[in-house]
């Protein structure tokens, strides 16, 4: 199969695609802009494969779309492209809209384009996979609450509302065109190749060299934690395996405060790396956990997220394989063991990889 996968370059596509190359026999055409957020130098494992192609292009550009459809035919699309930073969308909305509104809806209309010139076996195995957020859903009020995925929409950021009214765009193209789509709605994820801006990466980097580590609030904000590649397996399932017109809600079962994660991170990281200066093993270190620092609060931040996942373990047989213990251990290992990526992103060298060389 051919896959489409718009976002490539980014966190979670990067995973799906390094999970696809290895695992199946299938072809992928990374169809990415390479905004901040985008960096090949997470592809580097499947940059050689001849299953692998990428094609920097921004997905509201219609007719570099169609050139795309026309050229590769592809029987899937995956459509991961978007602005995805919460501070990013509060202190400017306008690219989130763009992206995921204005993006999203070029591309169901030049999906919808192609899906109708085809035969009427390849268009009943086409599909269109919108991956979405637990986000949209807004905050959980009870304890024992958890999202389902008829729980209504109640968006409190910028980037949530754009991303629901995206997911509003993908289920309006199938019950009206008959376009085959799929929405999955995904909780916080976790793992290598995560941007440093977002939390976890954020902290880590920020530990090794003795920053302060910066908390929203009080830190009791609760978010369940899904490690990137059981994320990238439950994609391809839901992809290849399911019914047009699905939706399925996707979550760890790892309910966590940010202020345990912070915590968990500042003791891993003493027990990996006791020889950092700012680690209390260290003569003279105060420990990790003396770097926090609690900084006003997110406008409209959610208190709590949480996903019941039972629908897609009962249809589709998946279940995370890491808990959040063994997930975050092997996050920061991947991080103390891949100084190379990341300090190319902090130091804004991994842009180059665009600019220079015009891929
Ligand atoms: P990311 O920010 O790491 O990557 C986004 C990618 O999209 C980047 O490579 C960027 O260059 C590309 N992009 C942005 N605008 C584009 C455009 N106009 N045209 C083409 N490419 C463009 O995001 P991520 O964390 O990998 O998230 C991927 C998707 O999954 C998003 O849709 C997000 O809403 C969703 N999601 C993320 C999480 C999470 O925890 N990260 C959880 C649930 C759902």
């Amino acid at each position: 199969m051919k896959f489409l996968i718009t976002g490539g370059a980014g966190f979670i596509g990067s995973a799906v695609i390094r999970h696809i190359i290895a695992h199946t026999s299938d072809t992928v055409i990374n169809v990415d802009k390479l905004s901040y957020a985008g960096n090949l130098e997470s592809l580097t494992l499947v940059e050689s494969s001849s299953r692998y192609h990428f094609e920097q292009v921004d997905i509201c550009d219609r007719k570099e779309l169609d050139r795309l459809f026309a050229f590769y035919q592809p029987d899937i699309v995956m459509h991961l492209a978007a602005e995805s930073h919460v501070d990013r969308s509060i202190d400017g909305p306008a690219d989130f809209i763009q992206t995921n509104i204005i993006g999203t809806y070029n591309l169901l209309e030049a999906s919808r384009a192609y899906w109708n010139g085809l035969d009427l076996e390849r268009k009943e195995q086409f599909r269109f996979h919108h991956i979405s957020t637990d986000e949209v859903y807004g905050d959980l009020e009870n304890p024992s609450d958890l999202f389902i995925e008829s729980t209504s929409y109640k968006p409190s950021s910028p980037y949530s509302a754009s991303k629901a009214s995206s997911d509003h765009l993908v289920r309006a193209w199938q019950r009206t065109y008959n376009l085959p789509t799929l929405v999955t709605n995904c909780s916080n994820n976790y793992g290598p190749y995560h941007f440093p801006e977002k939390l976890i990466p954020h902290i880590i980097l920020n530990a090794l060299q003795g920053k302060p580590l910066p908390i929203y609030g009080n830190g009791q904000q609760i978010r369940d934690w899904l490690y990137v590649e059981d994320h990238a397996r439950a994609l391809y399932l839901v992809a290849t395996q399911s019914k047009a017109g699905e939706t399925y809600n996707i979550g760890g079962h790892n309910e966590k405060t940010n202020l345990d994660v912070v915590h968990m991170l500042c003791d891993l990281l003493e027990e990996l790396v006791p020889e950092n200066q700012y680690s209390k093993q260290h003569a003279g270190g105060g420990g990790f956990r003396s770097l926090i620092s609690f900084v006003q609060d997110r406008p409209g931040h959610d208190l709590r997220y949480a996903i019941d996942a039972s629908k897609i373990e009962k249809e589709l047989g998946w279940r995370p394989k890491e808990t959040f213990n063994s997930g975050i251990r092997k996050t920061v290992s991947w991080y103390l063991e891949n100084e190379a990526w990341w300090s190319r992103v902090l130091d804004g060298s991994y842009s180059l990889t665009r600019l220079g060389s015009g891929v």
